[in-house]
This record gives structure tokens, C-alpha cells and sequence, in this order.
């Protein structure tokens, strides 16, 4: 959708997409088919666990603001959500602490580095943003509790509220980052010396570990999406997940930073904001009209899932989704006016 597209033009849009004989459905079908047979891309295997996921898998899940929902493929195989956690982290941060002291730790800026790399800013020490594993970590940090059994229980009532059910955490997944994550210790200890995570930060490094294990779907991540779009309120259960006023916040970072190092052209191509994870996993957010859940693991080159790309690609092209897009009905009222 285009930033000023009206309520009208919105509630257009998802009649379209919710009519029982949708063409919607059938544009869904039509992708995955397109894209099926693609075999470009390799499934992650950095982390040992995540090399068992098979490249034929493909599920698209559309969630829209109104609670409908669109799937085809294997829109309901499990995965693990990986990076595709990290804004939703960033934002319960915000709620729990505020921006100036969320941005105290993390800074807002792309890198055009990968997302483990062993980097902070060097005026302010702070991460370049919450969508690189440093930047996540610190923010991880920020998520507080007593102990850490409320820590964990804090994080899961996090992705539970913006899922709308219980999640749990996949554990030879868990085991498998924990034992090849001295990378990430090797952040968590960068960090701790610059003093931009606290005296617990092995603890967030942990709870880390459980995020990106969490278990997930492509309907969950097109419910994330949708909550996301639907300024912050699960549209299934009414829940709200994240404060009004933080959720443009979110979809900022996502928007130019969500998708590594091809953030920029994500930007240019697409145009909304998305987030994408080494599990195949990526979770787009089409403002007021719909959260796009999609699963495929083959990743390209930069680490986004090949089918997902394309299939945002499309949709996007398609249904005038970019940002800054000038609707056919805006061009109309520009032709009137002028
Ligand atoms: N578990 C991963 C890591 O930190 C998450 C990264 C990702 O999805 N890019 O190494």
C-alpha cells in the first residue's frame, strides 16, 4: 500500500483478499507454483540442527488485520524462527524501557555487514542496530526478571502474545547453537567490555539462544506480521502485543535493516518491512492490510530465503504494495488536482 493510501482503498483491498471465491487464493497458488520448482539456494549449515530442514519445503501464510487468513504449501511445517525474532524483541525493549534508554545500547543504522559480524560503532560503542546478532544481544539484555526461569517465561509471553498461543523452544536446536555459538560469546564479550550489556550478558546470551529456537510456522509468522499491522493488536485474539506508539519503531528497523545485507535493495525492490532468519523463515508487514508469513529453507547468497524473496517480490509488484508506490486511484486524484 502507498503511505497515504485512504481507509477506503484498505478496506478494498481486503474485501478483495477475503471474498470466498478470492482471487487472492488464487494469486497464492499461482506463486507457489511459479516458485516451487525453484532449486536455487542452500539450506543453512553453520548450525549442524538446522541442516536437517528438507529444500523442498515451501508454505506461504496472509494473515490480514481483520483475522482472515490465506494459505498454501506447507504453511503449517515447524521451523525454527531465528533472526526473525529480533524485532520483536527490539520492540518489547522499547515497551519495557523507553527509546532514549533502548537506543543508549543499540544504535539504528544499516551496516551492509553480515548479521554475526564482530562489529560496534566506534564513537558510541553501541551495535549499528537491533537485526545484527550484536545489536539483538544487547537488546536481548534489556529483556529483564528476577531470575532467569522469568526471563525465559518473559520472552515466551513476548512471541505468545504477538503468536496469540503457548510457544516452546525446539531443544536440539537450542543445544546446537549454544554449542557453536562462540561467535556470539565472542560478541556478548565485546559488548560487556564497552559496557553496553550488563554484568549478565552470558545469562542474555542464553536467553538468546532459546529465541532463535523458538518454534514457529508460517501461519505464526503472518499473525506476528498482521499484529504488527494491525498497530500492535493481535487480530485473532484481540491481544495487544506491543505499544501503539512503538510499533512504527519496529517497522522502521525492519524496513532498513530486516533482510542482511540486501536491506537496501529489499527496500528499493519491495519496499515494505521484513525480517528473514537462517531457518528459512521471513515475516513481511503490509501496514493496516496484512502480516505475509513465508517458509522455504534454500537461502541465497546474503542468507534470505530464495522463494520468500521472490514471493514478497511479487506480491509487492502486484498489489502496488511499496511504501512510497503511487496507487492508480492516487494518481487519478494528482491527474484531478493538477
Ligand atoms: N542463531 C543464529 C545466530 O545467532 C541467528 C541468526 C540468523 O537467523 N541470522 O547465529
Amino acid at each position: 500500500m502507498s503511505i497515504n493510501q485512504s481507509g477506503d482503498e484498505i478496506d478494498l483491498l481486503i474485501g478483495k483478499m477475503k471474498t470466498a471465491t478470492s482471487p487472492f487464493r488464487a494469486v497464492l497458488n499461482s506463486l507457489h507454483e511459479k516458485f516451487r520448482n525453484n532449486q536455487e539456494g542452500d539450506v543453512a549449515d553453520y548450525i549442524p540442527e538446522l541442516f536437517k530442514a528438507k529444500p523442498d519445503w515451501f508454505g506461504v501464510t496472509v494473515v490480514t488485520t481483520k483475522g482472515q487468513s490465506f494459505q498454501v504449501g506447507d504453511s503449517r511445517q515447524n521451523f525454527s524462527i531465528q533472526s526473525v525474532s529480533k524485532p520483536f524483541i527490539f520492540g518489547a525493549a522499547l515497551d519495557e524501557h523507553g527509546r532514549n534508554k533502548v537506543l543508549e545500547r543499540v544504535g539504528v543504522e544499516p551496516t551492509g555487514e553480515a548479521f554475526n559480524s564482530i562489529s560496534l560503532d566506534e564513537e558510541s560503542n553501541r551495535p549499528f542496530n537491533p537485526l545484527v546478532n550484536a545489536g539483538a544481544i544487547a537488546t536481548t539484555d534489556l529483556i529483564t526478571g528476577k531470575d532467569y526461569p522469568s526471563r525465559v517465561n518473559r520472552l515466551f509471553e513476548i512471541f505468545s502474545n504477538y503468536i496469540g498461543r503457548d510457544v516452546h523452544v525446539d531443544n536440539s536446536i537450542f543445544m546446537s547453537e549454544r554449542t557453536t555459538g562462540h561467535r556470539n560469546r565472542a560478541i556478548g564479550h565485546l559488548m560487556r567490555n564497552f559496557e553496553m550489556v550488563s554484568n549478565n550478558f552470558e545469562e542474555s546470551l542464553e536467553l538468546y539462544f532459546q529465541q532463535c529456537s523458538l518454534v514457529v510456522d508460517s501461519h505464526d509468522l503472518a499473525v506476528m506480521g498482521a499484529t504488527l499491522a494491525n498497530q500492535g493488536v493481535n487480530p485473532l485474539t484481540d491481544v495487544r502485543a506491543i505499544a501503539p506508539n512503538h510499533v512504527k519503531d519496529v517497522l522502521s528497523i525492519m524496513l532498513s535493516c530486516g533482510m542482511y545485507d540486501y536491506a537496501g535493495e529489499w527496500a528499493f525492490r519491495v519496499g515494505i518491512p521484513a525480517k528473514s532468519g537462517v531457518g528459512g523463515g521471513i515475516v513481511a508487514v503490509v501496514p493496516d492490510v496484512c502480516g505475509i508469513g513465508i517458509f522455504s529453507p534454500p537461502l541465497d547468497k546474503k542468507g534470505n530465503s530464495v522463494r520468500g524473496v521472490q514471493v514478497c517480490e511479487e506480491l509487492s509488484k502486484e498489489f502496488g504494495l511499496h511504501t512510497f508506490a503511487v496507487s492508480e486511484e492516487r494518481q487519478k486524484l494528482i491527474q484531478m488536482l493538477s
